[in-house]
């Protein structure tokens, strides 16, 4: 018989929550996961398969609680081996957490395997994924999705154009005619809280909401150290010089929407003058350690307000107030 996919969620859900710890947690890492291949981890049969829609939505579900009650869709191996007589599934090994071995499953077409997946819903803004659901669940579905997407746009060799098909267990792609064979690739992207003094220097982008301020940030290019990159960015963005000498790294995060690595330091300013690059950012201007205190104590408004909780900018600029 096939287990429904909200029942196994919802005992996967006990399971997690249980264990996790009460630390606070670095958002869309699962360090606790064993990622290896050699099977030196042995479990006891148990198997589930996360979702990944298209290659890149996630499936949740509303759970029955108040609080983190969302649940993650997971597959169980019936329900998967099915899915195989109708769509041809990419399928990769995540990892053991638990003494449950995770893979990530991509499901072409979401309306073939409808009567199963009802009720659960399909998204991709990382807010609606982070909301009320379990932190290690977040971490697992986003590692599946950047996985997936990886599956999704490696499809053909870009040396001689054959077809790729995945390998060692599908952290891998090779290619049918030159065997050529690809790994994901990351993209590193620094984070920099640049300080003078009392001051930090915060940017924002049109886009963003009303209010909206954050770390200037952008990605190495070919042939730059992570320094030399905090150094470009920086300029680039405000036209602030900073002390070479002084970048400290802080910590990093995941974000693999779909596949960068946020690296994030702070340095000391060298000069104030800001001369804005208006193609770069919208605005950029020194704020007041205590102006941000104020403004946040309140939970920020539209006048002023930062990332939310689970992006790596909002803990430096937390820790940094709190100095
Ligand atoms: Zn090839």
């Amino acid at each position: 018989m096939i287990a429904f996919a909200n029942e196994l969620g919802a005992a996967h859900a006990r399971t997690l929550v249980k264990a996790a710890c009460s630390a606070q947690r670095v958002f869309f890492s699962v360090p606790e996961m064993d990622r290896s291949l050699d099977g030196s981890n042995p479990v006891e049969g148990k198997e589930v398969y996360v979702p990944i829609v298209d290659g890149s939505l996630n499936l949740i579900k509303e759970g029955a609680g108040t609080t983190r009650s969302r649940l993650p869709v997971m597959l169980d191996r019936g329900q998967v081996e099915r899915f195989k007589g109708i769509s041809k599934l990419e399928i990769a090994r995540l990892g053991d957490l638990d003494g449950t071995r995770y893979f990530a499953v991509d499901l072409p077409h979401r309306e073939l395997f409808g009567s199963v997946l009802d009720g659960a819903k399909a998204v991709s803004r990382i807010p609606l994924i982070v909301e009320d659901m379990d932190e290690r669940h977040v971490a697992v579905l986003s590692y599946a999705r950047g996985l997936m997407w990886f599956h999704r746009n490696t499809r053909f060799c870009t040396m001689c154009g054959s077809t790729m098909n995945s390998v060692n267990e599908g952290r891998g792609r090779a290619c049918g005619g030159c065997e050529k064979t690809v790994y994901p690739r990351i993209d590193p992207a620094v984070i920099t809280l640049v300080a003078n003094g009392n001051k930090c220097l915060l940017g924002r982008k049109a886009s963003w909401p009303k209010g909206r301020y954050s770390l200037l940030a952008g990605f190495a290019e070919v042939g730059e150290t992570l320094e030399d990159t905090v150094y470009r960015e920086v300029k680039e963005e405000s036209g602030v010089d900073i002390d070479r000498n002084s970048v400290k790294y802080h910590s990093s995060q995941p974000w693999p929407f779909p596949r960068s690595l946020m690296i994030g330091f702070s340095v000391n300013a060298l000069s104030t003058k800001i001369e804005l690059d208006e193609n770069e950012l919208e605005d950029v201007r020194w704020f007041d350690k205590e102006f941000i205190r104020a403004r946040l104590r309140l939970g920020g408004n539209e006048e002023f307000n930062i990332p939310p909780k689970y992006a790596l900018a909002n803990r430096m600029i937390s820790e940094w107030i709190a100095e």
